[in-house]
């Protein structure tokens, strides 16, 4: 008796890098993908498995969303009073004193239930979160983890730490993402892992930053921080340390392949040398870095030094078609080049370049030892398919509704366009009440 089965549709896209290929599957035992090819010779290789054919359906890789707040949600519409006047009043003015700054574990937990239900329905099976909550310490990554398990998605959870509430609480943000790393490594069920992660330049000061990368270091994680997501940090950097944003962090040693930054939009010419020289890792937010005027990432620039980009949500938009569509879209306007960021790239980063850019081997593409994280989406295009135009039709005209089932790590998690065991109108409505307490 054979414990494998076989999951084919009438198109698989295997890998962002390689063409669609009709009638193509993948086979898995437990939670690995060991067989890849034709569903005719799988069938073969392997007649006592099952078979399950997406009829109308392309199989790809599961999403890989390498930046997420899940706790943004409850901020989608709150109100801003004044229009914020920059980047600077955006955080300063609105999103730390009315957001951030008033999060508690019961709206951490409502926003989390309800972010992890909408990123599997829409075909997401790998996230990395950032949780900026000062006043939810201690233990709130714990309360986290536990609704993320009962998803289970494959997260890597962290909090940003940050000395902008004082030293307490900027020791208690370190420690934070320190016991959530003990915590996923003692419990062998879970495949949520942890990281270490702190604010900014403008809000951590050199010592504090280099204890961050110290316990990464030490605990074999990346270091996360948001970086010039708008002109305002490298000025800071230069008036207050001497140089940008990204040459301070060279300067000081943690520029290098342990470092995953975010956002990364306001960038010099030295500052991009450095990130593709030293191999740090890039988070690319096209429509969020729209919502703050931060501009457009320079993101054609640095794929072609070689640098490795996923593509995140940010918290904001969190259906990553929508994500794909911006990066797609963004860079033909900046450049003025109908030929920047093909689908197939695009597809690319929010796949493996995405799980690459999380220092995850063996996720974001279909092969023999990958982890069984995939998705079955609706390919009745009004369109013929082929081999060339898949990428485009996905990229451009699918959205979350369009997602019919997802597998994580060789489980399903999502059946006829149902998160099993989940019940959306409830989630949304516990969201709506600590939305209620939060804007109040
Ligand atoms: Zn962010």
């Amino acid at each position: 008796m054979s414990n494998g089965f076989i999951i084919s549709a009438d198109w698989m896209i295997g890998s962002a890098r390689r063409p669609a290929t009709p009638d193509h599957g993948v086979r898995i035992v437990d939670e690995t993908i060991t067989d890849v090819g034709p569903v005719a010779d799988l069938t073969s290789r392997h007649p006592d498995d099952p078979v399950h054919h997406g009829r109308g359906q392309v199989l790809m890789p599961g999403f890989v969303n390498t930046h997420v707040h899940m706790y943004g949600t409850l901020a989608h519409g709150i109100p801003t009073g004044e229009v914020p006047s920059g980047f600077w009043s955006f955080l300063n003015d609105y999103w730390w004193p009315k957001v951030e700054n008033a999060l508690d574990q019961d709206m951490i937990e409502a926003a989390t239930d309800l972010v992890c239900h909408d990123m599997l329905r829409s075909g997401t099976t790998t996230f990395y979160d950032i949780l900026e909550a000062p006043n939810s310490l201690p233990d709130a990554l714990l309360v986290e983890k536990s609704v993320v398990d009962r998803h289970h998605l494959r997260g890597i959870l962290s909090f940003e730490a940050t000395q902008r509430m004082g030293p307490a609480n900027a020791r208690a943000g370190l420690d934070e993402n320190v016991a959530l790393i003990e915590a996923c490594r003692s419990d062998p069920s879970s495949i949520v892992e942890g990281s270490m992660c702190f604010h900014t330049t403008f809000t951590c000061d050199e010592p504090y930053i280099l204890e961050a990368f110290a316990l990464a270091a030490e605990h074999d994680v990346f270091c996360h921080a948001h970086c010039n997501e708008g002109v305002h940090e490298g000025l800071w950097c230069e008036e207050h340390l001497g140089s940008r944003t990204m040459e301070f962090y060279d300067r000081i040693g943690v520029a290098g392949t342990g470092f995953l930054a975010s956002q990364c939009v306001q960038m010099s010419a030295a500052e991009i040398d450095i990130i593709a020289s030293t191999g740090v890792r890039v988070s690319h937010m096209p429509l969020s870095n729209c919502e703050v005027g931060g501009g457009i990432a320079p993101v054609p620039e640095m794929l072609e030094r070689g640098v490795t980009i996923g593509l995140g949500s940010d918290g904001y938009i969190n259906d990553m078609f929508a994500v794909m569509r911006g990066a797609f879209l963004l860079h033909k306007a900046r450049t003025l080049d109908p030929g920047a960021m093909p689908a197939p790239l695009v597809l690319h980063m929010a796949t493996e370049g995405g799980a690459k850019a999380l220092g995850l081997d063996r996720v974001g593409s279909l092969e023999p030892g990958y982890a069984a994280d995939l998705q079955l989406v609706d390919a009745e295009f009004p369109t013929p398919i082929t081999s060339e135009n898949l990428a485009d039709q996905l990229v451009l005209w699918r959205n979350a509704e369009h997602v019919g089932d997802v597998m994580v790590n060789g489980k399903w998690r999502v059946r006829n366009g149902e998160v099993s065991g989940a019940d959306p109108a409830a989630l949304r409505a516990e969201t709506r009440r600590q939305a209620e307490r939060l804007w109040s």
